[in-house]
């Protein structure tokens, strides 16, 4: 087995605290890649070994039953049954050591969350993460320092090579071999070495360099589906500030320690976040001495966050290979109602005010009435500031050949020896994060590969 990657290794002496150099060096188009649409919604990607998993904040959450029966009988994936699904799902689990966030490393931006949870009647749950070690030192997204998350390139990829796998780094694959239908390998380039290719070939090649790249690959590769490229879905996500009057020191603690799953079958997910002030700032616009006074309340802010589950948007990867997507109204009401459930914690928490970033309201607005000001804002997309790293959709995967192009067994359709594996074969919204699933989706996948072989 051979695994190509476009990006490098990164070992987590070489993480870099500083967001703007992390995001530079080690994520497509320097982390400023943007959906265009009704708004501009930031969306990242990582290019290292590993993808996303090494810089995620290793936050693991099972679909619900909801999602999983949808899968199931909208889609077509008749396999999934719950028991099957929980058949993958305890193996990956079981792989990638996932325990709940210990209560030592949570720090108060975590433990605030959960006595605002506890006091409205919700429930906040210490997140299932692949991590061991944890010193809560909320860098995950800039890499662990400490080697604590089983990131892919630490879990998964070293059981690769000592079942007798090959991994070249710095490869990014351009395009498929073929010969008619049938897919025979791929062909890549080497970073930093113009004019060296490489070609690799193989009785089965699985595509899975993320949903925004792999249909981009097919279509290079003469592959034509209807599908290719359309049913791109997002996760938008929002956050707020609440300020309180002690010290929080947000910076201290698992990046995200606890989430609330109790709005997920209506597709709204609340979290804990910790992202440093420069990754903040799209979502919290302000400038000048607005900006610097709220700077320097960050000592005593919490930060947390709200996903929605995009359900009524989709958009599609137009021919110049970017993202189209406009968020429809469904989509913008589920955002204001999550952020105003982010308030009603903060308030319940404790905290003096809240720092929404809508657009059209005081930057900061009193805890006690701040949900219901956001409740009143109008539903125009444009004044909520929304950013989403939950890409899927674009090489869905379901049992009617006009509407998907990969078929319930993961086959590329129209091809012979080709599967697809990663977020874009999600066939809609998972409505929770989804490495996950992702993972328990390639355990069937390996499975699949298994039998034929
Ligand atoms: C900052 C951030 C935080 C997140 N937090 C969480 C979280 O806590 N929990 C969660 O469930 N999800 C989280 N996600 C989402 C999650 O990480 C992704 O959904 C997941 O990594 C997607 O997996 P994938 O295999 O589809 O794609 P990726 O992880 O993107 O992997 C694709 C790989 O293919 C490589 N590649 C791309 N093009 C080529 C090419 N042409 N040739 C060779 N290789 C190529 C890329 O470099 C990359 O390594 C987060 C994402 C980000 C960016």
């Amino acid at each position: 087995m051979v695994l190509l990657e476009a990006g490098p290794v990164v070992r987590p002496h070489e993480m870099n605290e500083e967001a703007g150099l992390t995001l530079a060096k080690h994520f497509f188009e320097n982390g400023l890649r943007v959906a265009r649409g009704n708004i501009y919604m930031p969306t990242l990607q990582a290019r290292v070994l590993g993808g996303g998993s090494v810089f995620n904040c290793a936050i693991c959450a099972r679909m619900t039953d909801k999602t999983l029966t949808e899968w199931r009988v909208e889609h077509g994936l008749d396999w999934l049954t719950t028991d099957e699904a929980s058949r993958h799902y305890r193996a990956v689990e079981d792989l990638m050591g996932l325990r709940p966030t210990e209560a030592e490393v949570m720090g108060e931006r975590n433990r605030l969350f959960r006595k605002g949870c506890d006091a409205l009647g919700w429930r906040a749950d210490p997140v299932l993460r692949n991590t061991s070690g944890c010193r809560g030192s909320a860098q995950c997204f800039t890499g662990c320092p400490n080697g604590a998350k089983a990131s892919m390139d630490r879990r998964g990829i070293p059981e690769l090579l000592d079942a007798g796998g090959t991994v070249y780094t710095s490869v990014p694959v351009n395009r498929l071999l073929r010969r008619g239908a049938k897919v025979v390998g791929v062909e890549g380039s080497v970073a930093g070495r113009p004019g060296c290719s490489v070609e690799v070939r193989a009785p089965v090649t699985v595509l899975a360099a993320g949903a925004l790249a792999s249909p981009l690959i097919a279509r290079a590769s003469g592959i034509e589906h209807g599908a290719l490229g359309a049913g791109l879905r997002f996760h938008p996500g929002a956050s707020v500030l609440a300020l309180f009057d002690h010290e929080v020191a947000p910076w201290v603690g698992a990046s995200q320690g606890y989430h609330c799953l109790d709005f997920c079958d209506e597709g709204i997910k609340l979290e804990t976040l910790w992202a440093t002030p420069e990754l903040m700032s799209f979502r919290i616009p302000s400038a000048g001495p607005e900006l610097s006074a709220l700077l320097g309340e960050y000592p005593r802010a919490a930060v947390w966050d709200v996903i929605i589950s995009g359900e009524d948007s989709v958009g599609h990867i137009d021919r110049f290979g970017r993202a189209r997507y406009d968020v429809a109204l469904g989509d913008v009401r589920r955002m204001r109602d999550g952020m105003a459930k982010l308030a009603e914690i903060a308030r319940a928490a404790g905290a003096r005010e809240v720092v929404s970033g809508l657009r059209g309201v005081p930057a900061r607005l009193p805890a006690d009435s701040a949900a219901e000001v956001i409740r009143q804002v109008p539903l125009e997309v444009t004044r909520f500031p929304m950013a989403s790293n939950h890409v899927f959709g674009t090489m869905a995967m379901g049992a009617d050949p006009e509407r998907y192009a990969i078929d319930a067994s993961f086959a590329v359709r129209g091809t012979e020896g080709l599967f697809a594996c990663d977020t874009g074969i999600m066939p809609s919204s998972p409505r929770v994060n989804p490495m996950l699933t992702m993972w328990a989706l390639s355990h069937r996948l390996a499975e699949v590969l298994a039998d034929r072989s």
